[in-house]
């Protein structure tokens, strides 16, 4: 399953898993779309990879398949 990260791993804005405006990369590396736009200039600094936007997670489905909380120990 998708990992539903909570936040931007370089500005660590807040990306709810039920709105649009992420993006992540083939390895699910998390950003937001104006870091990619600007300096990251499209390109994953973790992997080299390219982003594509992240499908937000009906919020209905939230609470059965809850995306992982900041804080959480799964990192
Ligand atoms: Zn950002
Ligand atoms: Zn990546």
């Amino acid at each position: 399953m998708l990992d539903m990260r909570p936040t931007c791993e370089r500005c660590a804005r807040e990306l709810p898993a039920d709105q649009p405006g992420a993006m992540i990369c083939s390895f699910e590396c998390t950003f937001c779309a104006d870091c990619v736009s600007g300096p990251l200039n499209e390109t994953c600094p973790n992997c080299g990879g390219t982003f594509v936007p992240r499908p937000p997670r009906p919020t209905a489905l939230l609470a059965k398949y809850p995306p992982r909380a900041p804080g959480d120990a799964a990192e």
